[in-house]
């Protein structure tokens, strides 16, 4: 050890010494030969030993005068539709970010640590409600900072009375189906708690809040004819939605289309056995014309319903996940409607152009 220790410190020195000789600008002539070790151990040792020019302390800096550049408020969401129709509020205005990952199922979704620090940071946290994402909700509580808020979608745009209870989310476990979003009218308002929210917190920019709001307005109600028109081609008695996922209890009433059942249970789980062959039973029984599944929650029961019941087709709907790359025209709250109702109108015998062409991007643009 000490031989070694000697041996490391005489390379040390000789490479110091090495690297402190300025280079000669003719070469030498005939030198004796050097210790073989140190050429070796010189490259790897030099650099730690020989003091670097950025070592050198500078001079201490006046404090730049900070021009306070104002903070943007910080917005968390969950989902991606909740997190467009706030985007289309708070625009560039606000930083925004969405906890839950695009594709993910938003029912079972469990937060992060990492989720922790985002949502420590956020001024307000908007969340569906309704039960949707309670270990968000209470992540977000434990960690939220002063001043800031946890403001609930669902429970701000229906009174309890109006909540709907159905297969996948059945009254005795007192949870409703906190689908609201996928009624129109209801993401409207979903967009006026956004804008009231964000106004009250961020006077300054009240009036660019305002004026988004007045423009998703504009294309949500246009947005509402467009698909009721599309849902009005279909025949009456195809009107009927069997799903996988229970995402269209609030859609159906609004556009005289009836529910006649979804396929996963309450637990998100697959269903059971005997509750698949029920189910091919009343897709026999009623006719059903068609089976939608979903991009989220792809299923192989839906292949063996369709092969055992002859429903023929299954198409995807979706709820959580918007449509396109993320930054494509039609990545948006709107462009998932318009592909729902499109999808609805192919599969079912309706018209798909009374809605194909419709603006789907956002309105809000910076
Ligand atoms: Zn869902």
């Amino acid at each position: 050890m000490n031989k070694s220790f000697t041996l490391t410190l005489t390379a040390l020195i000789l490479a110091a010494c090495n690297s402190a000789t300025p280079a000669p600008t003719t070469a030498p002539v005939a030198k004796p030969a050097q210790p073989t070790l140190a050429p070796t151990v010189a490259p790897t040792s030099a650099p730690t030993v020989a003091p670097k020019p950025t070592d050198v302390p500078k001079p201490t800096e006046a404090p730049k005068p900070t021009a306070t550049p104002k903070t943007k408020m910080v917005v968390a969401t969950t989902v991606e539709p909740l997190t467009n129709i706030v985007y289309n509020i708070g625009g560039n205005r606000i930083e925004l970010i969405g906890i839950v990952p695009p594709g993910t199922d938003s029912h079972t979704f469990e937060p992060a640590p990492s989720d922790a620090v985002r949502l420590a940071r956020a001024d307000v946290v908007f969340v569906n409600g309704l039960f949707l994402e309670e270990p968000t909700v209470k992540l977000a509580k434990a960690n939220l900072k002063k001043g800031a808020e946890i403001v609930q979608f669902g429970e701000n745009t229906i009174k309890q009375q109006d909540w709907v209870f159905d297969f996948s989310f059945p009254k005795d476990d007192g949870k409703p189906n906190p689908h609201l979003w996928m009624n129109p009218l209801y993401a409207l308002r979903y967009a006026e708690i956004a804008k009231d929210t964000l106004s009250r917190r961020d006077v300054d920019n009240a009036d660019f809040y305002a004026q988004n709001y007045a423009a998703f307005k504009t294309r949500i109600e246009a947005l509402d004819v467009a698909i009721k028109k599309t849902i009005d081609s279909i025949p009456a008695a195809n009107r009927r939605l069997l799903t996988y996922h229970d995402s269209f209890a609030y859609f159906a009433p609004r556009y005289d289309m009836k529910v006649i059942g979804a396929i996963q249970p309450s637990s998100f789980s697959e269903p059971t056995a005997k509750e698949v062959a029920q189910l091919i039973q009343q897709i026999k029984a009623e006719k059903v014309p068609a089976i939608f599944g979903s991009e989220v929650f792809p299923s192989k029961i839906l292949e063996q319903i369709k092969k055992e019941s002859g429903a023929q087709i299954i198409e995807t709907l979706s709820d959580d996940a918007l449509p396109g790359e993320e930054n494509a025209p039609n990545h948006t709250y709107i462009g998932m409607m318009v592909d729902d109702a499109i999808t609805m109108a192919k599969v079912l015998g309706g018209k798909p152009e009374l809605i194909s062409t419709f603006d789907v991007t956002n309105v809000v643009t910076k």
